[in-house]
């Protein structure tokens, strides 16, 4: 199926949903041994074997198609949720901010208004253009610092708001280049949890997303209350990767964390925030490691004095260690 999402952002001609001419000359950017600290918001962690950024999605479409199939193949937006072990990534890093960054208003869909994004634009530009354009109900997405592919992927979501609440419509490419439109209904979508019904890997480019008509001075108004009570609440000034573990039900992973006195707990250079006791920031040259062994601490510890098993919410990729050495 062609994708029309993804032809409107001008992000690939007609005809490419199953890269019908075969792979073209790679357009993009391509690297070998790129260090991922520089790509993850807590600043740490291994190597990646590959690194690509496409130059647009029929470019994905090609590197897709020409690599090997039995490599590993990771998606990476901001890295804002992400932690790539010390021992590295031995496949190849899809990197879609700066590369799939198309956002248009697209048109009404009953009483709410659409717009196309890009996987790879932040999710506080459309929180911003969707204002912009007269619409309300997008502001949370201001206060998310990754992008709308990173988003989709865990249905990211606070003050109410939830991704795929707003989505009409997701554009995803396979492991073969081969584009495809789904909805809601092709995945099982939970409290930051997301997985396509169905066998084999999907990655998002390009998504729909529909918010209600409103007042754009509202809208900004709300974005600048929500990003200061982020400010003030968070510990933004240090490396972090948003909130560790979920929120289990009925209560908050924070609360209980701070109740069994962790807060300023710290192995090696990572260390539980004394502002947020649901982040952990890198005061400093952290590895991977670090920051791994803490979540398992307060894991632990948490467990073992509530009873409650938190859930990690950050993702952790790789190996512990290097395969040479
Ligand atoms: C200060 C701070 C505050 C935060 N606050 C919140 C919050 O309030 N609510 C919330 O939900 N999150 C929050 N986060 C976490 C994070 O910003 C979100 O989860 C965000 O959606 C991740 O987007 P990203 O582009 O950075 O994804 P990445 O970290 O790059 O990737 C996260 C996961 O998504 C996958 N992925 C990325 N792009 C794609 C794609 N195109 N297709 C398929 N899979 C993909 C990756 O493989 C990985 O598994 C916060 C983080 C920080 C640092």
């Amino acid at each position: 199926m062609i994708a029309a999402p993804v032809q409107s952002l001008g992000l690939a001609a007609p005809g490419q949903g199953a890269l019908a001419g075969g792979p073209q000359p790679l357009r993009g950017v391509l690297r070998e041994a790129e260090p991922m600290d520089r790509h993850v918001s807590w600043r740490a962690g291994g190597i990646a074997r590959v690194f690509y950024q496409p130059a647009d999605v029929a470019d994905l479409q090609s590197f897709l198609a020409t690599r090997p199939a039995s490599e590993r193949v990771l998606f990476v937006g901001l890295g804002s949720n992400l932690l790539v072990r010390d021992g590295g990534f031995d496949g190849a890093v899809v990197f879609t901010h700066h590369a799939l960054t198309g956002l248009r208003a697209a048109g009404e869909l009953g009483t709410r208004r659409t717009f196309v994004a890009g996987a790879g634009v932040p999710a506080p530009h459309l929180a911003r253009f969707v204002a912009r354009h007269d619409c309300e109900g997008g502001e949370w997405l201001a206060g998310i610092p990754g992008t709308l592919g990173g988003a989709l992927a865990m249905n990211a979501g606070c003050y109410g708001g939830e991704t795929w609440s707003h989505v009409v419509d997701v554009t995803t490419v396979d492991r073969a280049g081969t584009l495809r439109l789904r909805t809601g209904a092709d995945y099982e979508v939970g409290y930051r949890h997301v997985a396509r019904r169905g066998p084999g890997d999907e990655w998002f480019v390009a998504g729909t997303f529909a918010f209600t008509p409103g007042s754009k001075d509202a809208a900004m108004a709300r974005m600048k209350a929500l990003l200061e009570k982020r400010v003030a609440s968070q510990p933004l000034s240090r490396p972090n990767a948003g909130s560790v573990f979920r929120n289990p039900d009925g209560d908050h992973a924070a609360r209980l964390i701070e109740a069994c006195g962790l807060k300023g707990r710290r192995i090696g250079a990572a260390e539980v925030s004394a502002k947020h006791a649901n982040f952990i920031v890198n005061t400093g040259g952290a590895k991977a490691s670090d920051i791994e062994a803490l979540i398992e601490e307060v894991r632990a510890v948490v467990r073992e004095k509530t009873g409650v098993a938190l859930i990690p919410e950050v993702r952790i990729v790789g190996a512990k260690e290097a395969a040479n050495g």
